[in-house]
């Protein structure tokens, strides 16, 4: 099978990913080609993160790969955190931090709505290629559920009433913005001979 590097340590990202690449391709992470450093996303936007990420990859190793970048952005809070999202609350800060900023920052709002965006890079045999994916939905008032991570418990995705940490795996996987921009990556990858 062919192997393609995706340029992150996430399991939950990776499981996700391997769902829709299985039979495809061997995904690999970095810490299985043995890149141990932290890539910079110094950037403000997502495309150019992503970049980053895979062109080191793909400069130290010559191999295919893949990265992604997402941001939630709120409307209310006039786009934020977008592609400061893994930092709201501060560097080093943790997915709970966040969720209570943005709770906190929400509070007396009542337009709450919000959406994810992610932006995948590929570099597939030194060719660069771009692929977005976007789920709208709304910030809820209270967390809600235990599956997922990042703002899951707080995110409600479409016109449902449950937020993403109430949905399993595959569920969240079908409407979400990785979901979205990973099925256009898969769609590309196996439209290549
Ligand atoms: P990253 O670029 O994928 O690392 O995402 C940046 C930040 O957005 C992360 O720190 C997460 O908090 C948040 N995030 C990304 N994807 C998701 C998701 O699927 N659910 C909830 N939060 C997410």
């Amino acid at each position: 099978m062919k192997k393609i590097v995706f340029a992150t340590n996430n399991a939950h990202k990776l499981q996700e990913v391997r769902l829709y690449l299985n039979n495809l391709y061997e995904v690999v992470s970095l810490k299985d080609i043995g890149f141990n450093q932290d890539i910079p996303e110094p950037y403000d936007t997502l495309e150019e993160n992503a970049l980053a990420k895979s062109q080191t990859i793909f400069d130290k190793y010559q191999i295919d790969c893949f990265s992604d970048d997402t941001g939630l952005e709120v409307e209310a809070l006039n786009g934020a955190p977008g592609v400061f999202s893994a930092r709201y609350a501060g560097e080093d800060c943790s997915f709970q931090d966040n969720v209570d900023k943005m709770l906190a920052e929400m509070k007396r709002q009542t337009n709450r709505k919000a959406r994810f965006r992610t932006v995948v890079s590929l570099i597939l045999n030194g060719e660069k290629y771009y692929f977005e994916g976007i789920v709208n939905g709304r910030i809820a008032e209270i967390e809600t559920g235990t599956d997922g991570f990042g703002y899951d418990p707080i995110f409600v995705p479409g016109d449902l009433n449950t937020s993403f940490a109430e949905m399993n795996l595959e569920d969240k996987n079908k409407i979400s913005h990785r979901g979205r921009a990973i099925a256009k990556l898969v769609d590309f990858l196996k439209s290549i001979p």
